[in-house]
């Protein structure tokens, strides 16, 4: 079992990595091998989460499943729709001059496009814990009661455009082809399954490298002042670099959530940021102002 649990990231997620990766050297469309992988390692995840559960309390339907299906649908289409943008403007871009190493392996650009989308989701992910405007977009994604597969995803749809966007147009300026960026939001995408999965998988000491489950639950702790840390979506080595791995070790606990009230149904979600009463609960404007950040020191 200790063996599953150890081998299930490094081959499903870095599996299909490199099965994208040589498809797509080997000159196959990203969309004839993206998508059907997505597809394919969901569905894995979906059932090892059934097969092996990390909480078996998580398995159960809270009344969220329909909500966090609403979100990861909507951002679904938010993604590929931001692809599909840049792909209509890519003939306009390719009249400027390119900066990007086209002619490097394409493996190695892919993986320089995903450093640079990470760095982007991780810079606007910990300014959202500092920007009260951003926290209260970023706030739905806390406010889920249990972690698993599908509500990765669950995050406002504007905050998933800002996320996004500094990767995705930086790419673009310099000149990135669509298909390395599409394959750049897969290989990110593919492992947000992972960072959610309710999955028991362990990755031992190359969980610092990469934010698996077990460094991610500890980012959904139920105090605000607890969660200042372990930002990265899909390299932890961000948060070693830049000083906010929390110094936490073994598992998080379960209960898991958010202090204040956020709504249940993904309407009442995509409107809560902007309702006047979320900027003025005095609850959580004192927690803004007495943040205490945990002690850096002790992860180096
Ligand atoms: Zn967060």
């Amino acid at each position: 079992m200790m063996l599953l649990a150890y081998s299930i990231y490094p081959l499903l997620w870095g599996g299909s990595v490199v099965t994208l990766v040589v498809a797509m050297s080997a000159g196959v469309p990203y969309p004839w091998i993206g998508p059907p992988l997505l597809i394919g390692v969901a569905l894995a995840v979906a059932a090892l989460e059934r097969l092996q559960p990390h909480a078996r309390e998580w398995l159960r339907d809270r009344g969220d499943r329909r909500t966090d299906v609403a979100h990861f649908v909507a951002n679904v289409a938010v993604s590929q729709g931001s692809l599909a943008l840049l792909a209509a403007l890519a003939p306009v871009r390719a009249m400027l001059p390119s900066a990007w190493p086209g002619a490097w392996p394409l493996a190695l650009q892919v993986v320089i496009a995903t450093l640079v989308v990470d760095l982007g989701l991780y810079a606007i992910h910990r300014a959202s814990h500092v920007v009260p405007a951003l926290w209260r977009l970023h706030a739905i994604h806390h406010s889920a009661e249990r972690i698993y597969w599908v509500n990765g995803q669950r995050r406002h749809v504007v905050h998933e455009l800002l996320e996004g966007a500094p990767g995705l147009l930086l790419l673009f300026a310099l000149g990135a082809p669509v298909s390395i960026i599409a394959a750049a939001i897969a290989v990110v995408t593919l492992h947000l399954f992972f960072q959610h999965a309710n999955v028991e998988y362990r990755l031992g000491p190359l969980r610092h490298v990469f934010a698996v489950a077990e460094v991610h639950r500890w980012h959904h702790q139920r105090r605000y002042e607890d969660v200042q840390g372990n930002y990265a979506a899909v390299f932890a080595l961000w948060d070693h670099l830049f000083g906010t791995a929390l110094p936490k070790q073994g598992d998080a606990p379960l209960d898991v959530g958010l202090e204040e009230h956020v709504p249940r149904d993904f309407v009442g979600q995509l409107r809560w940021p902007f309702r006047v009463d979320s900027f003025q609960d005095p609850s959580r404007a004192a927690r803004h102002e007495h943040v205490d950040l945990p002690n850096r020191s002790e992860t180096r």
